[in-house]
C-alpha cells in the first residue's frame, strides 16, 4: 500500500456535499484528503441552487431536516465567505407556486407554512404570469443561493485555505475492509496507474455514483436537464415554481429553468430534444414571455437518489465508513446539516435531541428495516 505522512480521513467525491464536510471536518481540525473523479460532473455544479422545503412541499422528516438546514444556512454562509472571499449569492427571495384552484393550493402538503395569493397578488408577484394560474402559495422563508458559478468555488477555495488535500481525476475503484472495518480504498489515479490507499476513515459522498463504490447502499441516478434565459433586469423578483417546470431569477437577470426529472435515463449523458422541449413548454404554461428572452446555456447532471428520495447519513455497516449521500432534489438545501452532523458524529462533538433525532432517522439501513 502507498504510504503518506500523515492517514488522512478520506473524502470519496468531491461534489458539493463532499466539499461541504471536508470544510466542515477541516474547521474542526482534521486532516481531510479529496478524492474526486471528476470535479465537472457534480451535481452541484448543475443544481438550481434552490433552498425550497416549503416549496417543494417536502413531508415528514425531510422536512424538518430541510427546515434545520434553512434556519442556519445564514451563518454558514456567512462562514464559508468569510473564509473563502467569495460572495455566494444567498438570496432570500422567496418562492412562489402557482395553482389552478383553491383546492389544489390547500392540498399542497406544506399549504399552512405559506401565504395564499389570489390572482390580483399573483400578478403582482409574479408579472407575466400565464393566465391559468389563479391562486398561489408564497413561501417567503425559501430562496435561492448561487451553487454553480459560486458556492462551489468558496467551499474549494475555503477548504484549500483550511488545508484540505485534493486530488482530482482519482476514481476510487473500490472499498478495502477487514471484516467489518474499513480499510482504506483500491484507486485508479489520472494517469491511470492503480493504488492502494489505507485509511481509517473515509466518508462516502459520491452522489450518484455512491452504489457503484458501497454496493450495500440503494442510490439509483435520476437525471435532470437544465437550461438558463438573459431575462431583462429585475423581471423576475420571486422564484416561480410551477409543476415539472421552474424559474429562479439570479441577481444579474439570468434565470436558470429546472429541471427534467428522468428516472430511465441512467447515467446515459447529454441534452435531449424532448428534454429540452419539455422545458419550453414548462415555460410556456407558466411565463410566456420568458420563450423570447435569450437562452445563454444548457446543461444536465444526475441526482442521488434513495428509495425513500431522502439523503442516507452518518456510520455505515463498515466502522469507519461513513455516508453523505443520496440528496435527490434537495442536496444544496442539505449541504449545511449534512456536513455539520457528519463533521460532529465523527469528531465525537455530541449532537443535540433533534439533531441525534434527524440522523438516526436517516440512517442507511432504515429501508431495510420496514
Ligand atoms: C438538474 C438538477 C437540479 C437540482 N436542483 C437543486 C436545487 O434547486 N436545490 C437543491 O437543494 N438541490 C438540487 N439538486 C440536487 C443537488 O444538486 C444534489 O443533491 C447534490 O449536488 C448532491 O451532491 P453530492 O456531493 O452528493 O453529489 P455530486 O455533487 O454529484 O458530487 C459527486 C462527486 O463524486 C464524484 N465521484 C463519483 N464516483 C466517484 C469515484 N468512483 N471516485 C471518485 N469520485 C467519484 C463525482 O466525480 C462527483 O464530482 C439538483 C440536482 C440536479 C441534477
Amino acid at each position: 500500500m502507498a504510504s503518506r505522512a500523515k492517514e488522512p480521513l478520506l473524502i470519496i467525491g468531491g461534489g458539493l456535499i463532499g466539499l461541504a464536510v471536508a470544510y466542515e471536518l477541516a474547521k474542526r481540525g482534521r486532516c481531510v484528503e479529496i478524492l474526486s473523479r471528476r470535479r465537472s460532473e457534480a451535481a452541484g455544479f448543475v443544481a438550481a441552487g434552490m433552498l425550497a422545503p416549503h416549496a417543494e412541499g417536502l413531508t415528514g422528516n425531510l422536512l424538518k431536516l430541510g427546515q434545520l438546514s434553512l434556519d442556519r444556512i445564514p451563518q454558514w454562509v456567512i462562514n464559508i465567505e468569510q473564509d473563502s472571499g467569495i460572495n455566494c449569492g444567498l438570496k432570500h427571495c422567496g418562492i412562489v407556486v402557482p395553482f389552478c384552484t383553491p383546492e389544489a393550493r390547500d392540498a399542497h402538503p406544506t399549504a399552512t407554512f405559506g401565504n395564499n395569493l389570489n390572482r390580483q397578488e399573483l400578478e403582482i408577484e409574479v408579472p407575466g404570469i400565464a393566465p391559468q394560474w389563479q391562486t398561489g402559495l408564497l413561501f417567503n422563508q425559501d430562496g435561492q443561493i448561487d451553487n454553480r458559478r459560486r458556492l462551489m468555488r468558496a467551499l474549494e477555495k475555503a477548504c484549500v485555505g483550511l488545508g484540505v488535500h485534493f486530488q482530482e481525476g482519482v476514481e476510487v475503484l473500490d472499498v478495502l475492509q477487514n471484516e467489518k472495518e474499513f480499510k482504506g480504498v483500491k484507486v485508479r489515479n489520472a494517469e491511470g496507474k492503480l493504488q492502494l490507499l489505507p485509511a481509517k476513515e473515509a466518508v462516502l459522498c459520491s452522489g450518484a455514483w455512491s452504489k457503484q463504490i458501497f454496493k450495500a447502499i440503494p442510490i439509483v441516478p435520476v437525471k435532470g436537464q437544465m437550461l438558463s434565459l438573459q431575462g431583462p433586469k429585475n423581471a423576475l423578483k420571486r422564484i416561480l415554481f410551477g409543476p415539472g417546470t421552474y424559474l429562479v431569477p439570479r441577481e444579474d437577470g439570468l434565470i436558470v429553468i429546472g429541471a427534467t426529472s428522468e428516472k430511465k435515463a441512467g447515467f446515459q449523458e447529454g441534452l435531449t430534444p424532448s428534454g429540452q422541449l419539455q422545458l419550453h413548454q414548462g415555460i410556456t404554461a407558466l411565463l410566456p414571455a420568458a420563450n423570447q428572452w435569450p437562452q445563454m446555456e444548457r446543461w444536465w447532471g444526475f441526482r442521488p437518489c434513495s428509495p425513500d428520495e431522502g439523503p442516507l447519513l452518518g456510520s455505515s455497516v463498515l466502522k469507519g465508513l461513513w455516508l453523505a449521500t443520496g440528496h435527490h432534489r434537495n442536496g444544496v438545501l442539505l449541504a449545511g446539516i449534512t456536513a455539520e452532523l457528519l463533521a460532529k458524529s465523527i469528531c465525537k462533538i455530541k449532537l443535540s435531541r433533534k439533531e441525534n433525532e434527524l440522523i438516526t432517522q436517516f440512517r442507511w439501513n432504515r429501508f431495510e428495516q420496514k
